[in-house]
């Protein structure tokens, strides 16, 4: 049994291990002896010592001994048996709200039992409820545990004996060394690393002075030791999928600048020093032989279109095509309007897809894509539908990244494959992400930060206030639009359900149309027809209206420079970055714009906090690192990212010092690829989304 690695050992090996059996230790997640080491304990008991009775506290975990004086039956709100139990120091009464007549009788005065149970205040002073017991002979020194008794996360029928008893066997056969060591010796000496096997037997069974704090905070040695393999494998995986990428060719794109000197010049503004570094970064990159797969973060209003452009351009000089997507129509169409005004006067052609254009508009922008008369085509992701063709795609650009998550990426990735040869791929995110998931979700990506906004923009004034002061929030919102601002009425509900969201911005809007007869209020919402919200958001830009009611859908890129004030109705629902994407509307023009953020009282801890940051900062990277410190990197990166996110024994929060480490230690390995796929098969190997890379 010991020949193989227990990696590959399925726990039906181990003796008592049955098809019921199996199934429970599946629906942990535990299929061989390896997955069974590595299901570690969620804390621990200490059962190495006998504490006297007289001793015991409150809340206090542990075994006793001693004498049964009596148990009797008492009706008190509950029938209960309660047996008292003394040991020369003091008296305890222990107390089962179910018990069978054999149990009361084997309690017998006199009996001698070790206990283990915690402490608590009942109705006869201290007491223990359903303690595990069982009787010790006067004679025999029966012994107590050696090492500190772990405690399992667990599933239902499977009770902790039976994990312990699983355990302590695949334990045994830990002893003849069979849990393969891969990270190399000199790593791990460098790194303080402690060997894989002591780290896996410490956790299971921790000496009786093991740092119980240390432990239940994740920190100790050993934890760290299987946390930074983990996190390793999570790190060689995005390595070996961009590297993957790399050995595929890519379309050349030397500059001619035939394009671009033409486009430059005919901006009213001058690039900004970050957008100009940037392209250059992503010009370099364009005329790289393998696909460019750069991220750019740059914050809201930081002027990142113009950098798609002039990328877009670049691959049109090359004689190729660029496609550009965005997330939904209303920025699509935006992008679209945005690039036909500046490409066209060039003349270029810019197509335009989307999925409600249908019948023969659709035709004939399907024939402008097909057979390269459009040179950039600008859409959602209908343009990445089957049937859809391109003469000569050299360039994507993704709009707002964050809403798409490694399978996304791919799934582009493929979609653009021609023969041996993927597009470049440029990737645009306004939601800074937080330096410790750079570095372990987008590991596959090159990064570019604009990080400077173009001049003259006036910071946002963020405000807090109750919604009880809703009635002064109103005439504020009438001052505002009388003296020609335009304004921004935002509805959050905490369900996800859109359709309550739609329907409660309707409330609002018919609400706010009462008390403010003399202003022109508009409503955009998700569940309205495409070229409805289209309209509105049109006679808004046109500042037909003043006021424009509206869900979280104006969240991203909408950009009406006028719009100089916005009210956010229970922000507290939200979550930092999404507050931000939304207050990044305001603020774009150069009159001073205001942010009310207007709290439904009373606000909890937390809640206070969270607006407290957006008050004190509008910096989209701090305000990202405090997101992911108090809501974890599941919600920061949206559901679709947590398959790619969820660790065994990592914790991208507490673990994040360890990922400059993982990072160096994971291009070391990276050139030994047969162990490179060794430690992505361990940890990732049953991931089926790495499974097909
Ligand atoms: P985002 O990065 O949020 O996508 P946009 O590309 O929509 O930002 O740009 C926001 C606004 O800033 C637009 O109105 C755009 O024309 C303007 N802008 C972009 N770059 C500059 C610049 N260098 N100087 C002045 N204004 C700029
Ligand atoms: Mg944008």
């Amino acid at each position: 049994m010991n020949a193989r690695s227990l990696a590959q050992l399925p726990v039906t090996e181990l003796k008592g291990v049955g098809a019921a059996l199996q199934l429970k230790l599946e629906k942990l997640d535990i299929h061989t002896l390896q997955d069974l080491l590595f299901h570690l304990p969620l804390r621990y008991q200490n059962r190495t010592r006998i504490m006297p009775i007289g001793s015991l506290r409150p809340g206090d975990e542990g075994v006793i001994e001693g004498e049964v004086k009596g148990a009797d039956i008492v009706m008190g709100r509950r029938r209960s048996m309660v047996c008292r139990l003394q040991d020369g120091t003091g008296t305890v009464t222990l107390r089962f709200f179910h018990f069978s007549a054999a149990q009361k009788n084997n309690l017998k005065a006199g009996t001698r039992i070790r206990c283990f149970g915690e402490v608590r205040t009942g109705a006869s002073g201290l007491e223990m409820y359903h303690p595990e017991y069982r009787r010790v002979d006067d004679e025999v020194i029966t012994p107590v545990e050696e090492s500190l008794t772990p405690v399992y996360p667990t599933t239902e029928g499977l009770n902790q004996n039976r994990l312990r008893t699983l355990t302590d066997a695949a334990l045994a056969q830990l002893q003849s060394g069979s849990l393969t060591e891969l990270i190399p010796e000199h790593m791990r000496q460098r790194w303080q690393l402690p060997p894989l096997n002591d780290a896996v037997s410490y956790l299971h069974r921790p000496p009786v002075d093991a740092d119980q704090d240390q432990l239940l905070d994740g920190r100790h040695p050993a934890q760290r030791r299987l946390a930074f393999e983990e996190l390793l494998a999570h790190h060689l995986s995005l390595l070996k999928l961009r590297n993957r990428t790399r050995e595929q060719g890519a379309p050349l794109m030397q500059p001619t600048g035939q394009y671009r000197d033409q486009f430059l010049a005919q901006l009213p503004f001058p690039l900004t020093g970050a957008q100009q570094r940037v392209s250059n970064e992503i010009a370099q990159d364009l005329s790289q032989p393998f696909p460019m797969l750069r991220l750019v973060q740059g914050d809201v209003g930081s002027g990142k279109t113009v950098v798609a452009a002039l990328a877009a351009l670049q691959a049109v000089e090359g004689g190729f095509q660029a496609a550009v997507m965005a997330p939904t129509e209303i920025l699509a169409e935006q992008h679209f309007i945005n690039f036909s005004n500046w490409l066209e006067p060039l003349g270029l052609k810019v197509a335009w897809l989307a999925g409600k254009l249908k019948g023969k508009k659709r035709q004939e922008q399907m024939q402008a894509i097909g057979d390269g008369s459009a040179q950039v085509v600008v859409g959602t992701h209908a343009l990445f539908q089957d049937d859809v063709s391109f003469a000569n795609l050299g360039l994507v650009v993704v709009d707002e990244q964050h809403r798409f998550g490694v399978h996304q990426r791919l799934a582009l990735r493929e979609k653009g494959r021609q023969d041996h040869r993927s597009p470049h791929q440029l990737i645009m995110t306004a939601t800074p992400i937080p330096r410790t998931l750079t570095m372990s979700a987008y590991a596959d990506l090159d990064c570019s930060i604009i990080d400077e906004l173009p001049p003259g923009r006036t910071p946002v004034n963020t405000v807090v206030i109750s919604d009880q002061r809703r009635a002064d929030v109103v005439q504020r919102v009438r001052d505002a639009c009388l003296q020609g601002r335009q304004v921004y009425w935002v509805c959050t509900l905490i369900e996800e359900s859109e359709a309550l969201q739609c329907q409660a911005a309707e409330v609002t809007a018919e609400e706010l149309r009462e008390a403010l007869p003399e202003l022109r209020i508009g409503l955009v919402h998700g569940r309205m027809k495409p070229a409805e919200k289209a309209e509105i958001m049109a006679s808004y830009k046109a500042a037909e209206l003043d006021l424009l009611v509206a869900t979280t859908v104006i969240e991203v890129g909408v950009d009406v420079p006028n719009a100089s004030v916005m009210i956010i109705e229970n922000p507290e629902r939200l979550g930092l970055a999404q507050l931000h994407q939304l207050r990044g509307r305001v603020g774009r023009g150069s009159v001073e714009s205001f942010c009310l953020l207007m709290y439904h009282a009373p606000l909890s801890h937390q809640g206070r906090e969270r607006l407290g940051v957006m008050r004190e900062t509008t910096d989209g990277f701090r305000i990202a690192e405090k997101d992911l410190e108090l809501r974890g990197p599941g919600e920061v990166l949206g559901t679709r990212q947590t398959g790619m996110m969820s660790f065994k024994v990592a914790d991208l929060q507490r673990d994040a010092d360890l990922l400059t480490r993982v990072k160096q230690v994971a291009s070391e390995i990276a050139a030994d690829p047969q162990l490179s796929d060794a430690i992505i098969q361990r940890w990732l190997g049953r991931d089926e989304q790495y499974a097909s890379v």
